[in-house]
């Protein structure tokens, strides 16, 4: 086997997903919501495959035109700047391909690119294949005692100015971050930037929860000229519909940024993957379409989507505290993580002494309740998976009735 895949073997998602499949557990574990997509894209999606030619076909490499167009439409109002459809979009297999084409594009033998812990997992490896090094910078609770929010977990600007240096090719960014849900506050936003903007650095900006925040919490993007000046030229936004749009299974993401980036990601995109499924991408464009038209209002799927997962996740943090594991409220996102020292569980010895006591957690909550979720290690590096290693990482973009399922078991066993 070639050496850029050393060491990268082991998958969170593969090994949790087939444990929780096994054991037929209630699964707030993954993320992806356990109901249905909304009609008007199932509509949609039906309407792409019942044609008779076109859909079925290849499409340009670099985008559905239709899909491109409107993505470019939509975003150019929010960021209130000309987006080109066809030279500053790419259309991806899902946002991971998305991330993966930016990384092979940038990342040379050597380099390094920052990440900032908890990071969504697969950043890791992806900087590893492309032959650079991952340089880690925790976010910290900055407050003890109760009712934490994720807003209460913060850099430290400057440990994160420390991590820069000559070699520094990017900066991951994760903004509402998956697992902890924090959403980064404009100041923060333009320590980052500040920074990206000295070093010369590229900021991959990873939006795919950008519609889900809740309590009046504001997703601001990066790359956002009014506010940050001077991070268009230097920032590679990635989205996905099947976050969007509750269609995961879709696999329908992309990155937007400048020409002179774009290119390279287009690249690695036509020279392996080619395209994503072009009927998939047409029922994105008009899911799209129906948003901008309909774009702050009420009927918005975008706006709805929050609201309704407000009270899912007011459900599972009282949940949560009631049986003593103490919740960190997330203002943005798919997930909760929360805090399991005080949990007794009677855990067999590991037959790995490596392995964190999250792991082994979540691991016999599978086997023994039938309840699944993720250890947050998963989502830190080697060097300080111990330090983060009591808490685990619930979805609660369910169904209700998995939540009450979920409520259950928790409740009978504490
Ligand atoms: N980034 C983050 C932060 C994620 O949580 C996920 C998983 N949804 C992805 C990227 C990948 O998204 P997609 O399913 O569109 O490939
Ligand atoms: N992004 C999703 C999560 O964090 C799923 C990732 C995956 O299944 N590979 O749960």
């Amino acid at each position: 086997h070639a050496r850029r895949i050393e060491g990268v073997d082991k998958n969170i998602w593969v090994e949790f997903t087939q444990l929780a499949a096994d054991y037929k557990a209630v699964n707030l574990g993954q993320g992806f919501p356990d109901f249905s997509p909304p009609d008007f894209m199932k509509e949609a999606f039906c309407h792409a495959v019942s044609g008779d030619y076109d859909l079925h076909q290849y499409t340009r490499a670099f985008g559905y035109p239709p899909l491109v167009k409107i993505l470019a439409k939509f975003f150019g109002r929010i960021v209130d700047r000309q987006i080109d459809p066809m030279e500053n979009i790419l259309v991806s297999v899902g946002a991971y391909q998305a991330l993966y084409c930016t990384f092979q594009a940038l990342v040379d033998e050597g380099d390094e690119v920052i990440l900032i812990e908890p990071f969504f997992d697969c950043y890791q490896p992806m900087v590893k294949m492309a032959g650079g090094k991952a340089v880690y910078v925790p976010l910290r609770p900055t407050v003890k005692g109760k009712a934490m929010s994720s807003r209460d977990w913060a850099l430290d600007p400057e440990e994160l100015a420390s991590k820069f240096t000559p070699r520094t090719k990017a900066i991951v960014l994760n903004t509402p971050n998956n697992p902890l849900g924090k959403v980064f506050q404009r100041e923060e936003l333009q320590v980052i930037a500040d920074l990206c903007v000295k070093h010369g650095v590229v900021c991959i900006s990873d939006e795919v929860y950008e519609w889900l925040v809740y309590d009046g919490a504001m997703h601001i993007k990066i790359l956002y000229p009014a506010t940050l000046p001077g991070m268009w030229e230097r920032t590679v936004t990635i989205g996905s519909a099947g976050k969007s749009f509750s269609a995961t299974g879709w696999k329908v993401g992309w990155a937007i940024g400048p020409q002179h980036i774009l290119k390279h990601l287009k690249t690695v995109h036509q020279n392996s993957v080619y395209h994503s499924a072009t009927a998939a991408q047409d029922a994105v464009a008009h899911g799209f379409q129906r948003e901008y038209e309909r774009f702050g209002k009420p009927d918005s799927y975008f706006s709805q989507l929050p609201q309704s997962f407000h009270q899912k996740r007011q459900r599972l943090a009282d949940c949560l505290a009631a049986v003593g594991m103490q919740p960190i409220i997330p203002e943005g996102g798919y997930f909760m993580i929360a805090d399991i020292s005080a949990i007794k569980a009677d855990l067999p010895d590991s037959d790995d002494s490596d392995e964190p006591y999250d792991n082994r957690f979540v691991k016999w909550l599978i086997r023994n309740k039938g309840l699944a979720t993720i250890p947050v290690s998963a989502f830190y590096s080697p060097e300080h998976q111990r330090e983060f290693e009591n808490y685990v990482r619930f979805c609660f973009v369910k169904k209700d009735s998995t939540l009450s399922s979920a409520e259950q078991i928790l409740r009978e066993w504490s």
